[in-house]
C-alpha cells in the first residue's frame, strides 16, 4: 500500500486508554486522530484531533466518521460485525473486519488456531445446558465455561470444579452461547505481541511473562523466565496466527505454558495491556508501530532495553501516585478515568533496568 503521509487522518473505534496511547503516538508521527465511541469524556479523546460521541449502530454517524478519515482502526474490539462492514465499503479498515469476526468469539478463534495447527485446550461450543453436560462429559473436569463474546478481564466465565456443577455455571452465564474449556494447570502465562505490515513484514514483542489478579493482568514483566524451547514456540504460534489472518497491525496473543509445551488461550485484535511497557521498555513502542504498520510505514526495532515490569494500577491503585511517582524510576501513565472503581483500568507504572 502507499504509505499514508503525515497529516493523515486515523480513525480510532473506541475511547479507551489503548486509544489514549495510540493516539499520542499517531500524533509523534505527525498523524492527527479521530475518536469513534459512545462514551463521554473518554480518556482517547482527551489527546484526540476530533470525537465523534455515537453508538456503534448509528450509520449515520459511521458514515460521517469514515468519510472523514484516511484509516480506520480499533482499540476496542467488540464493535458489531455489521459497523466494521459498513466502515470498510467506506474506508480502508485494518486490521480488517474478517479478523475481528475471528477474535470476537472465542470459539471461532480455536478453530482457526488449532487448523493452523497450534496447540490449544480442549473445547467445545456449548449453547445448551444438555450441550453442557456432554462437552463435560468428553472434556472432564475441571473446567472453564466462557461465553463465546464479550468476556474480557476474567468477565462472563464460571468454573466448573465437577460435573454436577454444570447446572450452576450454565445459570451463572445466562444461558448465552458459549465455550467449555479444559483447565489448563499451567505454570506461566506469557502473551507475544506481533505487529504485521501489509506488505507482510513481521515483528514482535515477547515472550511477556503475565501475572493476574481477579482475572485481570496486574503485572507483566520481560524477560519471561520460560526455556528457549517455549521462546521459540511461543513467537512461532504468535507468528503464524498472524501470517495466516493477513494480519495488518499490532496482535495480542495470551498463550499458556506447561512444562515445555506452549497453548494457545486467545488473542486480541489491537494492541495489548501486555505490551504498555514498551513505551519505555522497547526502542519502538507497540502503539508507535501499529500506527506504522496500519499507515505503511516500515515497521520499527522492538528489542527490549533491559529488565521491565510493569504494573497496571486498578481502582484505588491510582489514588498512590505521588508515592509512586517518589521513585525516579518509576514511569507514570493515568488515563484520565475520574473514576477509580474497583477493578478498573486506572492506569500503569513502568520499571525499566536498562541492560
Ligand atoms: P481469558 O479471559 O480467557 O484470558 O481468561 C482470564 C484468565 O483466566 C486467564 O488469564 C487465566 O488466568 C484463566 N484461565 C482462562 N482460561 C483458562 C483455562 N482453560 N485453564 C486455566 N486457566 C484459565
Amino acid at each position: 500500500m502507499t504509505p499514508l503521509p503525515p497529516g493523515s487522518t486515523i480513525g480510532i473505534l473506541g475511547g479507551g486508554q489503548l486509544g489514549r496511547m495510540l493516539a499520542l503516538a499517531a500524533a509523534e508521527l505527525g498523524y492527527r486522530c479521530h475518536i469513534y465511541t459512545p462514551e463521554h469524556d473518554s480518556p482517547a479523546s482527551h489527546v484526540a484531533a476530533a470525537t465523534t460521541i455515537a453508538a456503534y449502530e448509528d450509520e449515520t454517524a459511521l458514515t460521517g466518521f469514515a468519510t472523514s478519515v484516511d484509516i480506520v482502526t480499533y482499540e476496542f474490539e467488540n464493535v458489531p460485525a455489521a459497523t466494521a462492514a459498513l466502515l470498510a465499503g467506506l474506508t480502508l479498515v485494518a486490521p480488517s473486519a474478517t479478523v475481528l469476526g475471528v477474535a470476537q468469539d472465542r470459539v471461532r478463534e480455536k478453530d482457526f488456531v488449532a487448523a493452523l495447527p497450534g496447540s490449544v485446550p480442549p473445547y467445545r461450543a456449548v449453547a445448551s445446558l444438555a450441550e453442557l453436560e456432554a462437552a463435560v462429559a468428553e472434556i472432564g473436569a475441571p473446567a472453564i465455561l466462557k461465553t463465546r463474546r464479550m468476556g474480557y478481564d476474567g468477565k462472563g466465565q464460571a468454573r466448573l470444579k465437577t460435573a454436577a456443577d454444570c447446572a450452576e455455571a450454565w445459570a451463572a452465564l445466562r444461558g448465552v452461547p458459549a465455550i467449555l474449556e479444559g483447565f489448563v494447570p499451567f505454570e506461566r502465562e506469557v502473551s507475544v505481541l506481533v505487529v504485521r505490515g501489509w506488505n507482510g513484514d513481521m515483528a514482535h514483542y515477547g515472550p511477556v511473562e503475565n501475572s493476574h489478579d481477579d482475572g485481570i493482568l496486574s503485572v507483566s514483566r520481560v524477560p519471561a523466565t520460560v526455556s528457549p524451547a517455549v521462546t521459540e514456540q511461543a513467537v512461532a504460534l504468535a507468528r503464524r496466527i498472524a501470517g495466516a489472518l493477513d494480519y495488518v497491525g499490532v496482535l495480542g496473543v495470551e498463550m499458556f505454558v506447561v512444562g515445555d509445551t506452549v497453548l494457545f488461550n486467545e488473542m486480541a485484535p489491537r494492541v495489548h495491556n501486555s505490551g504498555h511497557w514498551t513505551t519505555e521498555g522497547a526502542v519502538v513502542s507497540q502503539f508507535e508501530n501499529h500506527i506504522r504498520a496500519i499507515c505503511g510505514l516500515p515497521l520499527g526495532c522492538t528489542d527490549t532495553v533491559g529488565r521491565v515490569e510493569m504494573r497496571n494500577l486498578i481502582g484505588e491503585d491510582a489514588l498512590r501516585w505521588h508515592d509512586l511517582l517518589s521513585d525516579p524510576q518509576a514511569r507514570l501513565h493515568l488515563y484520565g478515568k475520574a473514576d477509580a472503581r474497583p477493578g478498573r483500568k486506572m492506569g500503569h507504572v513502568t520499571y525499566v533496568q536498562r541492560d
